[in-house]
This record gives structure tokens, C-alpha cells and sequence, in this order.
């Protein structure tokens, strides 16, 4: 006789996709290595980000068990849906993408991280959500736009002093660093590094002024077709997406 009822996969094994994550994950961690050595800097200075808004609820779980805390999106709705499936796994989300001011209320609870603080007007909105009983509510970086192609996401250049001056002084967030974008996600390595240049030399010029240099301590930027670029100009955080999910079906 044939068992009709196959038993039920243990609650450690590790699927497919998870396997297939993991080795993608260490190559990657591989290279960030390489870039570091090329820097002289230490690779535990670099965290990568798993950027998941490309993949399922399924896949997400799947990427937090490979060993990626740290996961972002780019829409407020995937993270809620997101944190409701992975409730049980420890997760620091990361929201990448723009966080429309009446999503505030729902969102900012799930935040470990926002990347995209990029107007005075969503400052005073976060401010205005954030619990007063609370020292700090999630980690903010300041979004710049590096090519001040107005289509492009992020804070021009000419208005992120006031943005971080007034970010620093807010109370219920906790301004971190800065972020931002390679102008084209095709052109040479070369053009990503001067983006990236400019983003440091920024952050460098503004810790000038602030009362305490640690504000501007991250620097969030790379992404699959560029993070060794960012990391030889100081990138702190890495938003690695495309290059985890290679070769899954
Ligand atoms: C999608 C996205 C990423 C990840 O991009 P990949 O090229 O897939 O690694 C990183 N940062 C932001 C802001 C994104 O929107």
C-alpha cells in the first residue's frame, strides 16, 4: 500500500527558493567584500537591504529565512501586506518609494526605516503622526535627487539643507543620513560613481553644520547594477533587489 498522506514538510527545511536566495545572497555579499577591499573599508560597515517589492508575500518569507532582516519596499500597501504575513518573523522594513501623507498613520508603525523623506511637507505630516511618547519613531534618510531631473523621486539639491536642518530638529524622527539614485540605471559605472561622489561630498558639506556629525552617518545607496560603484564612494546601506531573485522560476 502507498501512503496517500505524504508528511508535511518540517518547519526547518529550507525550500527552493530560499536555497537559490541564499547562494545569490552570498554572492552578492561576495562582491560587496571585493568592493570593500577595493575601498580599504570594512564590509561590516555596508548592510544590505533586500528590496522585495518584486516578489511575492511567499518569496518575501523565503528571503527573511535566507537571512535577510532588513527588507524593503517601495510601496506603503506591500509593507502592510507584507508585515501582516510575516508577522511571525523578526523584520526591519525599509520603505523606499514615496510615502503619500495619507498613508502616514498606517504606515509609520511598521517602519524601521524611511528612505524617502523628501519635502518639508511630509516632515511636518511624520511629525504630526509620530507618537508623542515615543523618543524617535523610525530612522529617516533624506531622499536627493542627484540629477535634478524634475521626473526623478527625491529632494533637489538646492532644497536638502533646509529638508536636513529641519529633519535634524524635528521631533519624532530620526534623521540617519542621506539617499539616493544613480541618474541612469544603464549608463557606465563610471557616471553612478560621480552620482554617488556627489552624494558624499553633500553629506560631507552639510555635517558641517550640524550640531552633532553622526545625523549624517548613512549613506543609502547602490542597487544591483551599481552597489560597487557606491560602496568605493562610502555607501553605508545597499538596496539589493534584482540580484537576489536571479534564477528563481
Ligand atoms: C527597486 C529599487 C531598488 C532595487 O533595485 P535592483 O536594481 O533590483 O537591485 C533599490 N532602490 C530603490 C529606490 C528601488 O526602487
Amino acid at each position: 500500500m502507498t501512503d496517500s498522506n505524504p508528511s508535511p514538510p518540517a518547519a526547518d527545511e529550507i525550500s527552493p527558493a530560499c536555497s537559490r536566495i541564499k547562494s545569490n545572497l552570498a554572492a552578492v555579499h561576495e562582491r560587496i567584500a571585493g568592493a570593500c577591499r577595493l575601498a580599504g573599508r570594512d564590509p561590516a560597515e555596508v548592510r544590505l537591504v533586500a528590496v522585495t517589492k518584486y516578489v511575492d508575500a511567499a518569496t518575501t518569507a523565503a528571503t527573511r529565512q535566507a537571512g535577510c532582516l532588513d527588507l524593503a519596499e517601495s510601496r506603503p500597501q506591500a509593507i502592510w501586506e507584507k508585515a501582516a504575513a510575516l508577522a511571525e518573523a523578526p523584520v526591519r522594513w525599509h520603505l523606499i518609494g514615496h510615502l503619500q501623507r495619507n498613508k502616514i498613520r498606517r504606515t509609520l508603525p511598521l517602519l524601521g526605516v524611511l528612505h524617502s523623506l523628501d519635502s518639508l511637507r511630509l516632515l511636518a505630516a511624520v511629525e504630526a503622526e509620530a507618537d508623542p511618547t515615543e523618543i524617535a519613531c523610525c530612522d529617516v534618510l533624506v531622499e536627493v535627487n542627484l540629477t535634478d531631473d524634475p521626473g526623478r523621486s527625491g529632494a533637489v539639491i538646492a532644497d536638502v539643507p533646509a529638508l536636513v536642518a529641519a529633519a535634524a530638529a524635528a521631533r519624532g524622527v530620526r534623521l540617519v543620513g542621506l539617499m539616493g539614485m544613480a541618474g541612469h540605471p544603464d549608463a557606465a559605472a563610471a557616471d553612478a560613481r560621480r552620482d554617488f561622489a556627489r552624494l558624499r561630498l553633500l553629506r560631507d558639506e552639510l555635517t558641517r553644520s550640524l550640531p552633532t556629525p553622526d545625523l549624517l552617518r548613512e549613506l543609502s545607496m547602490g542597487m544591483s547594477g551599481d552597489f560597487e560603484a557606491a560602496i568605493l564612494e562610502g555607501a553605508t546601506i545597499v538596496r539589493i533587489g534584482s540580484a537576489l531573485f536571479e534564477g528563481l522560476g
